[in-house]
């Protein structure tokens, strides 16, 4: 059930794509399973976290969540409207509400079109005049995303990439978006300025009261700037809470595993020695993913079972509410980590 506060909300999402082989008449011979049933709520306002190595779909997720993919099966909800198979004409007036971030500042912007053009675009492309003129209002989102007003004819090549991702957060804001969905906005960015980018974007969520889904690689990043977390393995979210129950005490071993990853962060704080993992072993093909639960052909406690069942996403026993996880046999659900 959504409720009002629930902004963005996917049910049993799903995306496969086909794989189409043969000459000269191709034919599909299998599909890529990048999202597989995932559950998510994004509530109005706050900054929820989407993590999990590289592959295991959380593009596609987003992707579909923006209606920039149509989903094979599942549902799309905005603000409690069913969005999934709208065309458009009935996404029209929510287009402006739900926005994007890529990952590459390099490549998202049209290095023909200046600075002004191309955060204006969004404005143009919806027919928006907002009082003032549309220039006026690029200056003004410049300035906000804290980058200098007088240089909206400039190109995107003038710019140093954490200043070009400051140009596609202002363009995602033109439109007074409700809720904008960040796929590994800083992943792209020398580590000096990816936090002056994460930082922008927690202002903006605090201050314009903007949701956002928060899709990142590693447990880092998202730690500082979502108050709740799902942790996503091959097409999948194994485990979702808020940030303590996922920092503070993990009950999926995969989450555990990429948290040992996780440098510590206050080392004024000595940590009591946390057992490091070493994920051993590359993520399974999402054209055939492992029977039963996916993560157990690189886990240290699978065993008979996970391979015949499907671990479901529940509270797990001393686990708080809200806090779901999808193994058969979770961690102790005494505080561990460093939070
Ligand atoms: P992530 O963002 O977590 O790295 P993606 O959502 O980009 O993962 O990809 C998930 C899986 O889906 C990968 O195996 C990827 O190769 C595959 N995939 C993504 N987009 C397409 C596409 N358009 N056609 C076929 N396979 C795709
Ligand atoms: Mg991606």
């Amino acid at each position: 059930m959504s409720s009002l506060t629930d902004i963005l909300v996917a049910e049993g999402l799903t995306k496969h794509f086909p794989v189409m082989a043969g000459f000269p008449f191709k034919r599909r011979v299998g599909a890529v399973r990048a999202v597989d049933g995932v559950d998510l709520t994004v509530r109005a306002g706050e900054s929820f976290g989407l993590v999990g190595e590289s592959g295991c779909g959380k593009s596609t997720t987003g992707r579909l969540l923006t209606r920039l993919l149509e989903p094979t099966a599942g549902r799309v909800l905005y603000r409690g409207e069913d969005i999934t198979h709208a065309g458009r004409r009935q996404l029209a007036p929510i287009r402006s509400q739900i926005q994007m971030i890529f990952q590459d500042p390099y490549s998202s912007l049209n290095p023909r079109h200046t600075v002004g053009s191309i955060v204006s675009g969004p404005m143009e492309i919806n027919g928006i005049t907002p009082p003032g003129g549309r220039e006026a209002r690029v200056r003004e989102l410049l300035e906000i995303v804290g980058l200098n007003p007088e240089h909206y004819n400039r190109f995107p090549h003038e710019f140093s990439g954490g200043q070009r991702q400051r140009v596609g957060v202002a363009r995602a804001l033109a439109l007074e978006p409700k809720v904008i969905v960040a796929d590994e906005p800083v992943s792209a960015l020398d580590v000096s300025i990816q936090a002056q980018v994460v930082n922008l974007l927690q202002r903006l969520q605090r201050e314009l009261g903007i949701a956002f889904l928060f899709i990142a690689h590693d447990l880092a990043v998202v730690r500082h700037f979502s108050q709740r977390v799902a942790v996503m393995y091959l097409g999948r979210i194994v485990e979702t809470g808020t940030r303590e129950d996922i920092y503070e005490r993990p009950r999926h071993p995969y989450t555990r595993a990429l948290l040992s990853a996780v440098p510590e962060v206050t080392p004024a704080e000595p940590a009591p020695p946390r057992d490091r993992i070493r994920l051993t072993g590359d993520v399974p093909s999402p054209l055939s993913p492992p029977s039963g639960c996916r993560f157990r052909t690189r886990c240290w406690k699978a065993r008979d079972k996970c391979a015949q069942e499907e671990p479901p996403l529940v509270r797990a026993e001393g686990s708080a509410e809200g806090h779901l996880s999808a193994c058969f046999f979770p961690e102790e659900a005494a505080a561990r980590g460093t939070c």
